[in-house]
């Protein structure tokens, strides 16, 4: 049709025009969900470019999630078409992977490093424990780990903790002992953690500030979404990135610095910044994102512009009015109300199940009448605070074959079989991590025992080689006949898979890089070790399963390649280490999609569940003795109710089962923050008060203690739809749930193996 003068303004409201054309040196859009946040980075960017402003690799956009960053590359090129190559979209952790990838032989790192997930991690610090007989002390890989890695997001390491720790007290010198082992370890791995991405990157920056200079000049538009959810380590990122390079170190740049990049000093101007965020949606303070980042923006960065957005395109007034009233509990934060043009929509549905197996039922049976209705499988969310409730879900819809997927369970990656695939790759890559060494001599099982292992890693420290040369040269080690011969074979297998993958990147940096495909690097290994047919002898079904995810790897790796032609298998391997959970998403237009509410951040749906609205679970049960525990909560439950464009339910039981014990469960506090006229209840909590029971109705019954006064009167009304909240309704609670039945939990459990889940 015809279009306005500009096409990449028309679509917009006069703010989000604003924000897609301010061109001072720092931008802060603050908007509520819904209100094109995303979108106007979107098409600032496009913008940017088409009015030739700046090349495509001068743009660095950072994103929460992988997916949310493909999303915008594709929406960038729909604007642009091929003007969009070139540009850095991309999460934090992929930005600093290439820039390490990049540099890393700067800082004694070699550029084939691995990054270790979070189980690497735990494996590593298991083995630190137990050398250093911690565990006596309490120390757990899972909780030192999450102390290490807060301690990293703020850019701590073990030098600076001990600086401040209490020396007098044991376990803090035995933990500062097992945080400077680990980061030893790691180092000798040649290995980063995932805090160590980004952590690293900023240390490389404030160390060389050289280096720093070729990424302040590159990059002259920084835009950064979700800028609330940023944590102490990715903010110092942001700051490093957007100085300005003095004179001298300019002077230095190679390739020279032409005449207009520099000011009047000879410097070259900062980067502009351009953040949107919504401190309501800050969800992630347990990973240390601090809200002070947005709240204190105008003071780090002087000179900032803020645009205001109001207007959601999202959602209908119902949904809309639910979460403003909901937010609006939250004393600590700036006013802001949402609005919308399109109308109230239908009513918010409120369920509540005797059990959690009845609210499964529910959720069940109104997706099945949402689809017969006319909406796709794939328009429609289910979401949950924690992901043991998934299990009642699941088999609610397995029963009514509705076809659906979990984001975020246990991912394909961290499955053993893949892990064992991917440790070979890795050792190609990175022929010191002894990780991936240790996992691949044991599988298949080939006769190398711990024995043997030991022996290999002691020849390898003393002759300072790495581990794939210790294999080569196993006959000066001493073995027996067999286990040489084992050894030496599985060098050779890797000696030839490395001339595949193409010199491998690491050790001769001289070898012609001409990259076999991944794809087939991969099976040559999985031929030669006879993985697959050796899980597929063993007939059973479990190992069946095994043997097609191996082979479901394959093809993942196939698809790389056929997506990123001449890329190698160090890209390969950065691919699959920065999967993050939302990321599984692509193509599953013909599902349901069920996920935690923190994975629900940024994305949207027509129609969304929120179940196991209860006190204990949402709010969580651990946030209720911490402070602003509660009002995080709350926010949680604000980014779950802003998913929601055209239908929202919110869902819960009368019971639950947590850890096999069933207990009376109480309805959130955020139901009940909830104006009554926006929802229309089927089941309210007072009708079950005991198994599918309705006699004791909550029309008349009392009502809680603390805010009953104001409910009455709201719902005075409409007495139907009318709730019992608080310890009084829930007293003749019988504790009966419906029992799983043993046949349907085994074949979830094979179901659920199957799909990889
Ligand atoms: P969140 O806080 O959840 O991340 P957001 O502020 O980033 O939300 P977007 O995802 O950018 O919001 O936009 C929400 C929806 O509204 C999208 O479907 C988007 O296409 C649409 N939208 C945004 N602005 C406009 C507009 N001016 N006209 C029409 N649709 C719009
Ligand atoms: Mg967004």
């Amino acid at each position: 049709g015809a279009r306005g003068a500009d096409p990449l303004l028309d679509g917009l409201n006069p703010p989000q025009a604003r924000a897609v054309e301010a061109r001072g040196p720092a931008l802060l859009i603050v908007a509520g969900a819904g209100s094109g946040k995303t979108r106007v980075l979107t098409h600032r960017i496009a913008h940017l470019i088409r009015n030739k402003e700046a090349w495509p690799s001068q743009i660095l956009a950072i994103t929460f999630t992988n997916k949310a960053a493909s999303e915008m590359r594709e929406r960038v090129a729909g604007l642009l078409g091929d003007a969009a190559e070139g540009m850095w979209i991309s999460t934090f952790h992929s930005a600093c992977v290439r820039i390490l990838r990049r540099e890393a032989e700067r800082f004694g790192y070699v550029a084939g490093f691995t990054i270790y997930d979070s189980a690497d991690s735990r494996a590593l610090l298991k083995r630190i424990i137990k050398e250093t007989e911690a565990d006596s002390y309490g120390f757990t890989p899972a909780n030192t780990s999450a102390k290490i890695s807060r301690l990293k997001n703020e850019l701590s390491d073990a030098d600076t903790y001990a600086a401040t720790a209490n020396e007098a007290d044991p376990r803090e010198r035995i933990f500062v002992e097992i945080f400077r082992t680990y980061e030893q370890e790691l180092r000798r791995a040649n290995a980063f953690d995932f805090d160590d991405l980004i952590g690293q990157t900023v240390h490389l920056f404030r160390s060389h500030p050289d280096v720093a200079a070729i990424y302040q000049r590159r990059f002259r538009h920084i835009l950064v979404d979700e800028y609330q959810d940023t944590n102490h380590a990715q903010y110092s990122l942001i700051r490093e990135l957007t100085r300005s390079v003095d004179p001298d170190t300019a002077d230095r740049l190679v390739p020279p610095v032409r005449e207009r990049e520099v000011d009047g000093t000879g410097a070259i101007p900062g980067a502009s910044l351009t953040v949107v965020g919504d401190s309501d949606q800050s969800i992630y303070a347990f990973r240390g994102a601090d809200i002070r980042n947005i709240v204190e923006f105008e003071r780090d960065f002087p000179g900032a512009e803020v645009v205001k957005l109001e207007q959601n395109y999202r959602s209908t007034q119902n949904i809309l009015s639910a979460a403003n009233a909901v937010i609006g509990n939250n004393f600590d934060r700036q006013e802001k109300n949402l609005f919308t043009t399109e109308g109230d929509g239908e009513k918010i549905t409120g369920f509540t199940g005797y059990s959690q197996h009845d609210e499964a039922r529910f959720v069940a049976e109104e997706i099945e009448d949402l689809h017969r209705a006319g909406l796709a499988y794939g328009d429609i969310a289910v979401f949950y605070r924690t992901n043991s409730q998934t299990r009642a879900l699941e088999e609610l819809l397995i029963r009514s074959a509705i076809p659906y997927r979990v984001l975020g369970g246990t991912k394909f990656y961290e499955r053993a079989e893949i892990k064992d695939a991917m440790a070979y790759l890795t050792s190609l890559a990175n022929p010191y991590d002894p990780i991936a060494w240790s996992r691949l001599l044991g599988v298949p099982k080939r006769g190398i025992g711990p024995m043997a292992e030991a022996q290999l890693a002691v020849f390898q420290e003393a002759q300072g080689i790495s581990f794939h040369e210790a294999m080569l040269r196993a006959d000066e080690i001493g073995f027996g006949p067999k286990v040489r011969g084992a050894i030496l074979g599985l060098g050779e297998l890797l000696r030839a898979a490395r001339m595949a993958a193409g010199g491998g990147g690491t050790e001769d940096p001289e070898v012609e890089k001409k990259p076999t495909p991944v794809a087939d690097v991969l099976k040559l290994i999985l031929d030669e070790t006879e993985m697959i047919e050796k899980l597929r002898a063993k007939r059973d079904p479990q190992d069946e399963a095994r043997a097609e995810n191996l082979e479901e790897l394959v093809s993942v790796a196939r698809e790389f390649d056929v997506r990123n032609p001449g890329a190698g298998l160090l890209e390969f391997l950065t691919e699959v280490s920065l999967v993050a959970a939302a990321d599984e998403l692509d193509d599953q237009s013909g599902t349901v999609s069920l996920m935690t509410l923190h994975t629900a951040k940024g994305l949207e749906f027509p129609a969304v569940f929120i179940t196991g609205v209860e006190e204990g679970l949402l709010p969580h049960q651990m946030s209720v003795d911490e402070i602003g525990g509660i009002n995080e909560e709350r926010r949680l439950m604000y980014v779950g109710i802003t998913r929601a464009r055209k239908r929202l339910y919110l869902t819960l039981a009368s019971t639950r089962a947590t850890y096999g014990d069933i207990g009376v469960a109480m309805p959130s506090r955020f139901l009940q923050e909830i104006p009554d006229s926006l929802i229309d209840w089927r089941q309210t909590p007072g009708e079950v008060t005991s198994r599918g029971g309705t006699e004791s109705r909550a029309l008349n019954a009392p009502r809680g203690e603390g805010r009953s006064g104001s409910r009455s009167s709201r719902s005075s009304g409409r007495p139907e739809s009318s709730v019992v909240f608080g310890r009084g309704g829930g007293s003749g609670a019988a504790a009966v749930a419906e029992p799983a039945s043993g046949n349907m939990q085994s074949a979830l459990d094979k179901w659920r193996e199957r799909k990889r889940l």
